[in-house]
């Protein structure tokens, strides 16, 4: 059954009537004993992957293998920050990809997931960040990407709730992404799992992979809390939990996994319409729709699965931020929470064949991969179509054994 579109014509025809017309928004279903492919794990990545397969290049006998509920890992979790600022020409060309694929995706997908490009700023606070920042600025303007370097009064003229002279670190300018900005994360994984369900995709939730089998370097099966299920093509796309299960599919990844968390205010007004990154006291700020200060910071320092985050981490965030915001001192704290983000040790992402035959793995994003879905699904679906991908290329794996990282320490390496 095909989806009917929304439309402001579909509302008012709902609005006649209750608002009983409305279909679900992807089909509920159960495994089949085999797919083409399978895509382990119903976050943006894996959704953009099986959507990119099905719409780029046909390939529709497709699963999504969720163990929780759709968009209930870090696609769900993150504060929505998109920017493609990167300094490595790999890794601008993938966020730049992605973010101008951001710029279209309501239109593309029907959904809107409400994406605002209503600019990204990183602060310069040292004179260190002011050299990196400039050198960051010169890469992007050669790699296509839009950014310029701005002075501490055009901060102010943009921010107008900011302090300058902070007690520590004065603000002396900012990286400045006028076309950076937000979207609705749940929307995001929504939008695709439904266009995804609209090609004949079935998306399985509450179905857990437990173990991943194969016959001769290829792999055949994949083991699930619904039953076993066979598969050509076993896309891995789960974020932190990357490791666990290449373990189960026999091969080691340089991932660790780690809580990172975020808070929002109650909401207040409207008082900041853009994205600001205090990377040198690690605190970074936007404000909601519904006028929530939506505020994040750094990870735990050691590795573990709680989705939680330390809670002296809270503290240590929201001090940093009410130095170069005094105005937030007076807020009170809504809710807190935290996912499990996948690090590499360059801050780059994996996309690549594995030693076995058959398998694809996507992961380490770690703070930075909202902004990446649609250019990543762009390029993984790629991958796992035709072998190759340009935009993929020098995310393999064996980057790490040939020592070709891709160093983005300073551009990822802040969470975000
Ligand atoms: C607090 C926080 C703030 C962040 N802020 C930003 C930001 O501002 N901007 C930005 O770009 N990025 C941000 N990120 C990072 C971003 O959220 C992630 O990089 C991105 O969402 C990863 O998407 P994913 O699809 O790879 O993983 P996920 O969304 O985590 O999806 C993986 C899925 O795999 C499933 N899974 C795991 N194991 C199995 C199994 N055995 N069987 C079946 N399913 C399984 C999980 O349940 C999960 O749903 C933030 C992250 C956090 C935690």
């Amino acid at each position: 059954m095909s989806t009917r579109r929304y439309s402001a014509f579909a509302l008012a025809r709902e609005a006649l009537r209750d608002h009983l017309g409305w279909q679900r928004a992807w089909a509920k279903a159960s495994p089949k004993p085999r797919y083409d492919v399978i895509i382990v794990g119903a976050g943006g990545h894996g959704l953009a992957t099986a959507y990119y397969l099905g719409k780029n290049f046909g390939i529709r006998n497709v699963a999504v293998l969720e163990k929780g509920w759709l968009g209930g890992g870090n696609t769900g979790r993150n504060t929505t920050i998109i920017r493609s600022n990167y300094l490595q020409d790999p890794s601008a060309a993938i966020y730049e990809k992605s973010r101008a694929l951001y710029e279209t995706l309501s239109q593309e997908l029907n959904y809107n997931v409400m994406f605002s490009p209503r600019g990204v700023m990183m602060l310069a606070q040292t004179e260190h960040e002011v050299r990196g920042y400039k050198r960051t600025a010169h890469a992007n303007s050669i790699q296509g990407v839009t950014t310029e370097f701005i002075s501490p009064e055009r901060v102010k003229e943009l921010v107008p709730i900011i302090e300058l002279k902070g007690p520590r670190y004065p603000v002396l300018g900012a990286l400045w992404q006028a076309r950076g900005g937000t979207a609705r994360h749940d929307a995001v994984a929504w939008g695709y799992a439904r266009a995804c369900s609209d090609m004949g995709m079935d998306i399985i939730q509450n179905c857990e992979v437990t173990g991943i089998r194969s016959e001769g370097g290829q792999v055949t099966v994949v083991e699930t809390s619904k039953g076993e299920i066979g598969c050509g093509k076993l896309g891995l796309v789960v974020a932190g939990h990357s490791g666990v299960l290449a373990q189960k599919a026999g091969f080691r990844l340089p991932i660790e996994s780690l809580a990172l968390q975020a808070l929002v205010s109650e909401p207040i007004k409207p008082c900041m319409d853009v994205v600001v990154m205090a990377n040198t006291v690690h605190g970074y700020m936007s404000q909601s729709d519904k006028g929530e200060m939506v505020i994040g910071g750094g990870t735990d320092a050691f590795n573990n699965y709680t989705q939680r985050g330390s809670f002296h981490h809270i503290e240590e965030t929201v001090r940093a931020l009410v130095e170069t915001f005094p105005m937030i001192s007076r807020l009170k704290m809504l809710r807190q929470w935290g996912g499990i983000v996948d690090m590499t040790g360059d801050r780059s992402p994996i996309i690549s064949k594995t030693p076995v035959d058959g398998i694809f793995v996507n992961c380490g994003w770690g703070t930075g991969g909202f902004k990446a879905i649609p250019g990543s699904g762009w390029a993984m679906a790629e991958l796992m179509a035709k072998g190759h991908s340009p935009l993929s290329a020098a995310f393999g794996m064996e980057r790490f054994r040939e020592g070709r990282f891709i160093d983005e320490s300073v551009a990822a390496g802040v969470a975000h």
